[in-house]
């Protein structure tokens, strides 16, 4: 008779043999399936303690049925118990010779935040003399006794439980605290000094301690202990700290865990005992090198929680603090050569970087744990290009293994992470330019420039920046802001330079005049102190710190990453430039053009004193007349600007946006700069003034900028195009290859475009004939950066050749969010998840993004073969870069140091939606 077969809960592993594998993490979580994988593989088959996995659907049954257990539960796990005793000759709850276990917790994913392991289950009065008859030692099982009593109580009686600990010291630490205590009465360093009458007192105290804090006897009988343990994990998935953690990572809630049963190996059983972690290679660097640390006489945790300094597996693994220890290569040769053939194998069969935990008891190797190990940029990339090279992996496997901002890592010198370990944090702010930096601390943009000048290192203290700052945030190692966010004035200058920067650091308070600051901990900076800057982690150091140095072009795996990655990307990727050295810098990064060149870059910074000041003539001209003579005046210098990147770039297109910003932010306000205004325009400081106070505006972002300018004043669009196309005829008069497309601002309706095209028609046929060329090179265009041009794109496209998506301004103006402001309430939209994301960082697919495809497909029927690319923070956002990709744009354009990143970003999303060859 056919009886239906029942649901299996318990998945065991042991013995050469395993009912699991490593395909079913969703079933046995991660750790399970490894175990599974790591026992009963064909090609693995290591030496892994025999065990079991309950299931994730055992999680979800518990939850649906009040905390309960499908019946055959009991019956799966004492069959599974059955095996682990015949494998290892041990009985549980046996007090001859006891089978003691490990209760482990597994989500799918890892999970800090959930229960943590318990060892030694199976240990009471009685089967310890079990224990230690057969281990011949004392003093080893009353070590593993206490240590079960403080897991047990901290992770089931305490914490599962749901029991507040009185004055948050939960019980965990009043436990550990007597041990401190009775290290400290005999002067002993080490646990492992305390002898076994000495533990044996601890274990009695300890379970008093238990009862009179918890209010419960620590449970004796095994199988409580046992099933205590299971019970505990699956609590733990709906603790507050796992909840918590789901919640920030994204973790589904419906996930559950799984709960891994093992046998125990024991590392702490003397001087021929260890236990270890280590990675296939190096995750600090990604060299192919086998690293690890391990600890003699030691069990599980003690090499992470850093209670003694753990010793080097091997003389490559050694560094400053354990230099003086043997290796497990000198001190067990033939177990590490067991140990390093495994490491081999496991990398083979997992095909990447692998993060083990080992175990040595007795001269027996045990391999207890792998899992795919985490590892910086550098590591990252490094071992991705590696493995392709040693044809380990394919190479769109290696280029989906860098996630793009991890090449930020490769980009920047840092601060030395070693010398970080043994500094204090003074400060913590929002980490907006990553990096490290070190330098002497000056509160104003001028001060900067003038140490700078005088060769010193300064870090810029600001409460905010603006663009008048420029200057001094160029000359500055590193920017400091208290205010601001992540889209602030310096958090974006930073991220084009890829400059050190830390915005709205609020543990600061500056005082400006007194120039000095004061840090939370009241540490006070003076003007000229030395401060030191983890720009990737936002955090402040007094003094100054060692850097390490980054040479990207003597990163070969980089530049391997890069070529497989130019392989496969079907999106170009251009930067956002406006000088011959920043161009030149985004080719060095692979740029393909230059997606944004900014004309009144010309008029901030170095070198700008001239210009700027034939811009203030123009803007405080009352006639057309004053007002030509002015733009004369500034002609030459448009042309030699845009000719300089223009050559830079020989051949490949340059956007060259026109005078954009509303023009009152050019106006001076020292009364030294107005005198001389007024004297070189022949008129009274009272006549300048009021055209200065008539320049002003309520909402200048919305106000008389962009297009709105070349409408009002035609000849400020007739000398930009002018210098365009004299600069470009020249260039290619002189056999030199030039291509430059003229792109029109803050546009709203199609004859805003018409009329600036007329006034480029003319002038190019004045330039054809002042050259006698029959045609000179460029494309006509607008960017969309207002929602109304976005859904007009069908009528913008009919003047113009090419589109790029200003998303920043889209952004703004879409949400109606002032990019300035949004410091005021941005913060509270994520943090309530109101948002996902910070708009100004990453598109919002759902509606910025919709008016950006539907803009590009209603440009398209009008044009087909209309260009369209995006300018703007976003071309730098892999997840934009991605969407770009996704819609079919041409290219994306973003600041040269993230070109790298919009390249790794454009060849993952070539990948995983690859585009139809036309
Ligand atoms: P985590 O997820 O925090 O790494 P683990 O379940 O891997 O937690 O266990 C924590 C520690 O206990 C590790 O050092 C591990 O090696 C050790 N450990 C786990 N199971 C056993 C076992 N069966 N025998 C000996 N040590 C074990
Ligand atoms: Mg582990
Ligand atoms: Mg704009």
């Amino acid at each position: 008779m056919a009886t239906k077969k029942a649901i299996k809960y318990v998945y065991f592993f042991g013995g050469g043999k395993a009912d699991g594998n490593e395909s079913m993490k969703n079933l046995l979580g991660g750790k399970g399936a490894n175990l599974a994988e790591m026992a009963g593989h064909p090609a693995l088959r290591l030496p892994v303690p025999p065990g079991f996995t309950v299931t994730t659907d055992v999680c979800t049954y518990y939850y649906a049925n009040k905390r309960t257990y499908p019946k055959i539960l009991t019956a799966q796990v004492n069959a599974s118990l059955a095996k682990m005793e015949q494998l290892t000759g041990k009985k549980f709850g046996d007090v001859n010779n006891p089978l003691l276990l490990s209760v482990r917790s597994g989500a799918r994913k890892s999970m800090p935040g959930m229960m943590e392991t318990i060892l030694n289950v199976g240990l009471n009065e009685q089967t310890i003399k079990g224990l230690i008859a057969q281990s011949g030692d004392e003093r080893f099982a009353y070590d593993a006794y206490r240590r079960l009593i403080m897991m047990y109580a901290d992770v089931v009686m305490e914490k599962a439980a749901g029991i507040e600990p009185k004055g948050g010291k939960g019980i965990r630490k009043v436990l550990d605290e007597q041990l401190e205590h009775i290290k400290k009465q005999y002067d002993y360093k080490s646990d492992t000094d305390l002898t076994a009458d000495q533990l044996k007192e601890l274990v009695k105290s300890y379970k008093k301690t238990v009862r009179k804090i918890l209010g419960k006897e620590f449970p004796d009988d095994p199988a409580e202990q046992l099933w205590g343990g299971i019970g505990a994990v699956f609590a733990s998935w709906n603790g507050k700290r796992a909840i918590e953690y789901r919640r920030i990572e994204k973790i589904p809630h419906e996930w559950g865990t799984a709960v891994n049963v093992q046998a125990m190996v024991f590392g702490n059983m003397g001087d021929d005992s260890c236990t270890g972690v280590a990675f296939t290679r190096n995750p600090g660097n990604g060299e192919n090198q086998f690293y690890g640390e391990y600890l003699v006489n030691a069990q599980g945790e003690d090499v992470v929680a850093g209670i003694r300094t753990p010793a080097p597996v091997n003389e490559y693994s050694m560094n400053e603090q354990s230099k003086h220890y043997t290796s497990l290569e000198k001190l067990m040769p033939a177990l590490y050569k067991e140990l390093y053939s495994y490491q081999k194998r496991l990398e083979k069969h997992y095909k990447d970087m692998q993060d083990i935990e080992f175990t040595i008891e007795k001269g027996k190797l045990y391999m207890l744990q792998c899992r795919v190990g985490k590892r910086n940029g550098v590591a990252a990339v490094r071992m991705a290009t590696e493995m392709y090279k040693e044809r380990l992996i394919d190479a769109k496997t290696a280029i989906m293994r860098v996630a793009p901002n991890q090449l930020v890592e490769l980009l920047l010198p840092m601060l030395d992470p070693k010398a970080e370990l043994t500094q204090i944090v003074i400060a913590k702010g929002l980490p907006a330019g990553p990096g490290g930096a070190k330098g002497r601390v000056v509160f104003s943009s001028a001060e900067a420039v003038e140490w700078a000048s005088r060769g010193e290192k300064v870090i810029l203290v600001r409460e905010e920046t603006s663009p008048e700052d420029v200057d001094g945030m160029h000359k500055a190692q590193a920017i400091l802001t208290t205010k601001g966010g992540m889209t602030s004035h310096a958090a974006l200058v930073a991220r084009g330079w890829g400059k050190c920067c830390i915005v709205g650091c609020n543990d600061i308070e500056i005082h400006q005049e007194a120039k000095y600051f004061k840090a939370k901990n009241d540490t006070i900076i003076k003007e000229g102190e030395w401060i030191s800057l983890n720009g990737t982690k936002g955090l402040v150091y007094e003094g100054q710190m060692p850097l390490v140095d980054i040479d990207i072009e003597k990163n070969q795996s980089y530049k391997d990453l890069m070529k497989l990655v130019d392989g496969v990307k079907q999106i170009g990727v251009r930067a956002n430039a406006e000088t011959p050295e920043d161009a030149a810098a985004a080719v060095k990064f692979g740029a393909e053009g230059i997606g944004l060149f900014r004309t009144e870059h010309m008029f901030y910074g170095e070198g700008s004193e001239a210009p700027l000041f034939e811009l203030r003539k123009m803007i405080v001209s009352k006639t057309e007349k004053e007002r030509r003579a002015a733009l004369n005046g500034l002609f030459k210098y448009v042309k030699q600007d845009v000719k300089a990147t223009l050559k830079v770039m020989s051949g490949h297109p340059v956007t060259i946006r026109l005078l954009d910003p509303p023009l009152h932010e050019f106006v001076p306000h020292d009364k030294e700069k107005l005198r001389q205004l007024s004297k070189e325009l022949g008129i009274s400081m009272s006549m300048l003034n009021r055209r200065v106070l008539a320049l002003h505006e309520n909402n200048p972002m919305l106000g008389h900028r962009g297009v709105r300018l070349g409408i009002s004043y035609p000849e400020i669009t007739e000398m930009q195009v002018r210098a365009i196309f004299e600069a470009t005829a020249e260039l290619v008069k002189a056999g030199k290859k030039a291509m430059p497309e003229i792109m029109v601002p803050v546009t709203v309706i199609a004859h805003e475009l018409r009329h600036q095209k007329e006034i480029v028609d003319k002038v190019y046929a004045e330039v054809c004939a002042k050259y006698k060329m029959k045609r000179i090179p460029y494309l006509y265009g607008t960017m969309i950066e207002t929602p109304r041009a976005a859904l007009r794109a069908d009528y913008m496209a009919k003047v113009a050749d090419f589109f790029s998506f200003g998303t920043n301004d889209l952004t703004q103006m879409s949400f109606g969010f002032s990019r300035d402001d949004i410091g005021g309430f941005l913060p509270k939209y994520l943090d309530l998840k109101i948002l996902p994301d910070d708009p100004f960082q990453t598109i919002d697919q759902d509606g910025i993004g919709q008016l950006i495809k539907a803009g590009t497909d209603n440009g398209r029927k009008t044009k087909p073969n209309l260009k369209v690319g995006i300018c703007g923070e976003h071309g730098g956002d892999p997840a934009s870069v991605k969407f770009c990709h996704r819609i079919g744009m041409n290219y994306v354009s973003c600041s040269p140091f993230r070109v790298p990143i919009a390249r790794l970003a454009a060849a993952q999303a070539a990948i995983e939606h690859p585009r139809r060859k036309k």
